[in-house]
This record gives C-alpha cells, sequence and structure tokens, in this order.
C-alpha cells in the first residue's frame, strides 16, 4: 500500500534572491525533499506552500495525507489558525506529522507539543555531528553510529519540548552545545518526529543520510489506519450484563 506524503513548505527564503537559500534551493526546499523521498516507488508525494490557496492544505489535500512535512520559518504567523486546527485535527485522527528544523517553532508544533519550543542558536558555519542513540529504532534503519553534517546552524540546550516519547538523536555542535534532535511523540492517533537538521543556507536536505533519515521518518509516520474523527462515545449497553 503506498503512504501518502505531502510535504509542506512556507517557500519564502528560496524566493529572495540576496539569500544563499535561492542559489541552494532554486524550486524551493519542499522540490528538493520532494526529489529526495520520489526514490521510493510506495511514496505517493505531493507538495504544498503558504501562498497557495488554503495554504495547498485544502479538506482534500489533507483527507489525503498519511504524513506531513512542515518546513517553516520566516512567516510562522502568516499560517492561518483555521488550517493549523485542520492539520491538529488529522493528526488526532492518525496522520503523522514531521516537522523540520525552524518549524520547532511552526504553529502546528507548538500546539502539538504544548510548551514553548524555544532553544539556543548561533548561524556561524560550524560542523554537526548528529548520534543515533537508537539504532534499533526504525528511523535509525540504514545509518551508522552518526551522521557528519558539514555545515549547520546551532540549535542548543535547553529545548522547551515535553520529555520526547523515544529520543533517537542527539546533535552536537562545534561550538560545544548539544540538542535532542530527533524527538518522537505520539498525540492522539498520530505520530509527531521533530528532527532538527535543514538550515535553509546550507545544503543539509541534499546529504544521503539526512534522506534517509526522512524517508525511515515517513515509514515510522504512517499510521496502520487513519479516522474519520475521534468520538466521545455514549454507550447505551454494556458487553457483559451488569446485574
Ligand atoms: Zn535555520
Amino acid at each position: 500500500m503506498s503512504i501518502r506524503v505531502t510535504i509542506w513548505n512556507e517557500f519564502k527564503h528560496e524566493l529572495d534572491e540576496k539569500h544563499a537559500a535561492s542559489k541552494l534551493y532554486p524550486e524551493g526546499i519542499h522540490q528538493a525533499i520532494a526529489k529526495a523521498l520520489g526514490t521510493e516507488v510506495d511514496f505517493e508525494i505531493r507538495t504544498a506552500t503558504l501562498d497557495q490557496p488554503e495554504h495547498g492544505l485544502t479538506d482534500e489535500v489533507l483527507n489525503q495525507t498519511d504524513v506531513l512535512i512542515w518546513w517553516g520559518h520566516k512567516v510562522h504567523h502568516e499560517v492561518s489558525d483555521a488550517i493549523v486546527d485542520k492539520v491538529i485535527n488529522r493528526v488526532m485522527c492518525g496522520m503523522g506529522f514531521i516537522a523540520l528544523h525552524s518549524a520547532h517553532f511552526s504553529k502546528p508544533f507548538i500546539r502539538l507539543m504544548g510548551t514553548t519550543c524555544t532553544l539556543k542558536y548561533r548561524d556561524a558555519n560550524e560542523n554537526e555531528r548528529l548520534w543515533i542513540i537508537e539504532p534499533n529504532h526504525p528511523i535509525a534503519k540504514g545509518l551508522g553510529e552518526y551522521i557528519d553534517i558539514p555545515c549547520e546552524e546551532m540549535y542548543g540546550e535547553r529545548f522547551d519540548i515535553p520529555t520526547p516519547e523515544t529520543l533517537v538523536m542527539v546533535g552536537w555542535f562545534k561550538g560545544g552545545e548539544v540538542f535532542r534532535s530527533g524527538c518522537c511523540y505520539t498525540r492522539g492517533l498520530g505520530k509527531v518526529f521533530y528532527f532538527q537538521p535543514g538550515h535553509e543556507a546550507y545544503p543539509v536536505y541534499y546529504q544521503p543520510e539526512i534522506q534517509t533519515v526522512l524517508k525511515n521518518a515517513v515509514r515510522w509516520a504512517k499510521a496502520e489506519r487513519i479516522v474519520d474523527e475521534v468520538e466521545c462515545v455514549h454507550v447505551d449497553k454494556p458487553l457483559e450484563q451488569l446485574v
């Protein structure tokens, strides 16, 4: 059975000619990720961006999405609360949600976490060593002991998130900080993964090991089934006789 993946991107930095992202990702980060995931024959991939009607996340699209990937940075506040409500509802019903890099401050991720999701950051062209600390987790499949990322924005602790149900990866940066870089949660019937790498000014999403993480995360986040709604049901008849 195929996995229906929607890659959402605010798609702003890449359209700014003065920004490094316009050279690195001329068609947008969403298209680079779509191309990377496109090697998986069972993935049905579509993309959506902020400036499309309903941010590209119409009811039809959301209802046909098993896993939603989210990249945003500059204009989180421009995302409509009504669309965020729909995204959250779909996660409660079982849709997987993967928040990438600066999506730590996206409306849906903050709602799903229930905390501020603040962190430390520094953009100083430093390298990151991303340690895989749960090698038997499905998201770690095919990876070694660590991934070296030549250039990445530093994200450091404390990251104000709830304690992850499974912490799959810890990032270490040249400047000395560490970060919970691969965090798994369950929210309602849906699975949520936060993945730290992916600053728009560095070619992180072209790195094969990073692409492997994204593919694994999609497979992990896909629910066995997604319900139409999570109902609160009054039960008239007990299964067993009460008296
Ligand atoms: Zn960044």
